[in-house]
């Protein structure tokens, strides 16, 4: 295996998604970065290979390296290195009064969120790793060209929880909701802090949830084109009033939606 040098130099603040473009080149038959121990493949099309990479809410700022491992025809192999600078971002802090029941769970509740925890990461573990998208993320609502406020550390009625992991668009009770790109709705259901929420697979390790839905109007395992309304808003679950949340996880990670490609 060669070593060569620098390939790529790539910036990205924790929270984001990062794209990765790489040209083709003659036999070249597979490309597989290797970012926070995690197997990334690089999917082709077109115009050469491309992957997304995500920097996670709590990575320090700082330099950071991406290997990177070309696969040529007659297993021929190419050890490359990708730089990521990592910049810092400060994100605000929000205050939030909410029912105490979504504070101080009683123990059903506290089981129930638990059961709730297990369903959804199950489902995590099924995705598939070709995209099904080849074209931009949307706005999963019309009219709404930016959210307001991923990645804010929240207090709930004065107690400290994890950041928010979406952005929250403005939404009436009713208002419909879209895929924001090509998926196959990998889980649906009523849970306790997300209330009625679709939970779409994109491929490739990016995945799309809509969350205290009104209504859901797809079944599991259904096929949805990029658009496809797939839901209303509402206001269920641990919220202050009706929104839709829309978070995104790119190979596991919480990243602001708004960082897709299509968006920047
Ligand atoms: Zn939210």
């Amino acid at each position: 295996m060669n070593v060569i040098a620098l390939l790529l130099l790539l910036s990205g603040y924790p929270g984001q998604t990062v794209v990765v473009d790489i040209a083709f080149e003659p036999e070249l038959e597979a490309v597989t970065l290797v970012w926070q121990s995690q197997e990334i493949h690089m999917a082709s099309d077109n115009a050469g290979w491309f992957a997304l990479l995500r920097v996670d809410l709590d990575v320090k700022p700082g330099p950071y390296e991406v290997d990177a491992v070309f696969r040529y025809a007659g297993n021929r192999q190419e050890r490359r290195t990708l730089a990521l600078t990592v910049t810092p971002k400060a994100y605000p802090t929000t205050r939030l009064t909410v029912e105490p029941k979504y504070v101080e769970l009683s123990p059903e509740n506290q089981q129930r969120a638990a059961q709730d925890r297990k369903r959804i990461d199950a489902a995590y573990a099924t995705t598939a790793a070709e995209p099904y998208w080849s074209d931009a993320f949307i706005v999963p609502v019309a009219g709404v060209s930016g959210g307001r406020n991923f990645g804010h550390r929240r207090v709930f009625n004065d107690q400290p929880r994890a950041p928010h992991s979406g952005t929250d668009l403005t939404a009436a009770t009713g208002t419909e909701v879209r895929a924001t790109n090509r998926g196959r709705v990998l889980l649906t259901g009523e849970f306790f802090f997300n209330g009625n929420a679709v939970f779409v697979d994109h491929g490739m390790g990016v995945l799309s949830m809509y969350l205290h839905l009104s209504s859901i109007l797809v079944a599991q395992g259904q096929l949805l084109e990029r658009g496809e309304l797939l839901g209303l808003a509402g206001a269920t679950g641990r919220v202050t009033g009706p929104h839709l949340h829309w978070g995104v996880k790119v190979t596991g990670a919480r990243v602001d939606p708004f960082t897709l490609p299509g968006f920047q």
